[in-house]
């Protein structure tokens, strides 16, 4: 099928296509070429309770009572239908987002995935008993948590977008999903193909929106239950004093600065070439980019040669070509905001040895940028900046890298570099992150879980400790005998 981007977009509430009633339509950019790409719809208040009404019609209609293995086979039909359709929904990503072509599909794949780990973990869904003894039988159910608001950012929206639906439909919830309202076009064609594999309407709604506006309204409305985050450590600190006076059930994926630590006794052409990856890999803008590359003394200049040569190496240019490594970011707004901050690097005395100026043109390119002599205290070295930004950090020893790499408010992601096995496993330990990597540039996969540390946020994504997040656990006790003795005697 070819690619659809150029049609007008809805919003998808109880299965499917709607006009917005009080929200509106925009006009989306592609950011690769500044052209006019899809007309989309923006979620109002009164589109967000049309969408909270049909999630919640669905959970107390068939769907709460849809038996394990038919979730199961539902969210298989689904990956089945992405793999099916997943030629377009990478083109589509492509466009909208401006990321390389071999990235999206990559994404696509692992959205996938996603559904099908989750189609298996259906089945771990389990109580236990307790033994409490006497004649008290105790042991717990497992239920689902309700309608859940899924508000999801525009670095990675069609993964993203599978990475909180599929728990949520395993566990038996219902959802709301708000993706970015730029960024809207394939969660919006996974809502589809839910709805063609079989999920009932109502199940899966999609609302985009802006956040102040359609995300507020969704995380206060009171028909949500749980509202699953992911995006800045700003917004999700602001949902959660939302969610504080409801007590509403919350878990945030939020924002990181992610050391690669690379000792002398490395393979330091991989080590380079990994790290090059990890902070290059969708044009920095991933939370779990490694933006720092803290590196043994002994080796600094060897390494800052290194990283630049490979910086300049990168493939950039149309997402579409299937060459490309590295497309576009996601408007010219954000390309600002990431030259903003590389001028700030300059100004505290960091020096640019790759990239650093943004590309001519009307496409949203920013080069692969690596600014060496980083203080680790500086702007570059604590801010997220979200983009295609390496700052590059000495350190002494051991310690002193342990100390650098703690020395940040986030905890997502953390990688060593070693020859030796020993120490990765010592630094697994003192560095704080929700995920460790030793002589890996990868961390996320299906059936591991993903999340932060510190203001990186709380809750994991990926795994089966996802689904507990979807789950309430009831305790039932019934008196199966004689009971203990009513101590007041009334
Ligand atoms: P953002 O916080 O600005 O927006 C994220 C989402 O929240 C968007 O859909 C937005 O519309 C919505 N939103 C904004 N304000 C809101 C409010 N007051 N109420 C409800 N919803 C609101 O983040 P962004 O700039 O779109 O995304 C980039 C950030 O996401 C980075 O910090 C990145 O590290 C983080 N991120 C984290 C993970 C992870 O798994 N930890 C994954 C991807 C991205």
């Amino acid at each position: 099928m070819a690619v659809a981007a150029e049609r007008e977009y809805g919003l998808f509430i109880e299965g499917e296509s709607a006009e917005p009633s009080d929200g509106e339509v925009r006009d989306l950019i592609e950011p690769a070429t500044g052209a006019a790409l899809a007309r989309a719809a923006v979620a109002g208040p009164g589109d967000v309770d049309r969408a909270v009404a049909a999630a919640r019609a669905a959970l107390e209609g068939p769907w709460g009572k849809t038996p394990p293995n038919e979730r199961s086979r539902l969210l298989h039909a689904l990956a089945d239908a992405i793999v099916a359709n997943r030629k377009e929904l990478a083109e589509l990503e492509t466009r909208n987002v401006g990321k390389a072509l071999a990235s999206t599909k990559a994404e696509v794949a692992v959205a996938a995935e996603s559904f099908r780990y989750m189609a298996s973990a259906v089945g771990s869904i389990e109580g236990a008993t307790r033994p409490i003894g006497g004649s008290i039988l105790a042991y717990t159910l497992k239920e689902p948590v309700g309608v859940c608001a899924q508000i999801v950012p525009w670095n990675y929206p069609v993964m993203l977008a599978a990475w909180k639906l599929a728990p949520a439909l395993a566990a038996g919830c219902t959802t709301v999903l708000k993706p970015d309202a730029a960024t809207p076009l394939t969660a919006l064609r996974v809502a589809e193909l839910a709805a063609e594999a079989g999920i009932p309407p109502g199940v899966v709604n999609v609302v985009p929106g802006d956040g102040p506006t359609t995300g507020a309204h969704l995380v206060r409305h009171p028909g949500v239950d749980k509202v699953a985050f992911t995006g800045s450590t700003a917004t999700g600190s602001e949902i959660m004093r939302l969610c504080a006076d409801p007590v509403k059930r919350v878990s945030l994926e939020l924002g990181g600065k992610s050391p690669a630590i690379v000792f002398a006794d490395a393979d330091l052409e991989d080590a380079v070439a990994s790290t090059a990856y990890g902070i290059y890999y969708s044009a920095g803008q991933s939370c779990d980019a490694r933006s720092r590359l803290l590196v043994e003394e002994s080796v600094y200049d060897d390494v800052v040669a290194l990283v630049a040569a490979k910086a300049g190496a990168v493939k950039v240019g149309d997402p579409l070509d299937p060459e490309t490594q590295m497309g576009s970011l996601v408007s010219q707004a954000h390309r600002e905001r990431v030259h903003g901050l590389v001028e700030t690097g300059r100004e505290e005395g960091a020096e640019v040895v790759a990239g650093g100026e943004p590309a001519e043109g009307a496409g949203a390119f920013y080069p692969p940028t690596v600014l060496a002599s980083v203080g680790a205290d500086r702007t570059v070295a604590q801010e997220e900046i979200f983009g295609p930004v390496l700052a590059v950090i000495p350190f002494a020893d051991e310690q002193d890298a342990v100390r650098i790499a703690n020395d940040v408010r986030y905890g997502l992601v953390a990688t060593v570099w070693t020859g030796d096995p020993a120490r990765g496993h010592r630094l697994a330990r003192g560095v704080k992150s929700g995920t460790f990597t030793i002589n890996l540039p990868y961390g996320a996969f299906p059936g591991v879980p993903f999340g932060g540390y510190k203001q990186s946020g709380f809750g994991r994504e990926q795994g089966l400790e996802t689904l507990q997040m979807y789950l309430e656990t009831k305790s039932v006790l019934l008196a199966s005998g004689a009971r203990p003795t009513n101590p007041w005697g009334l």
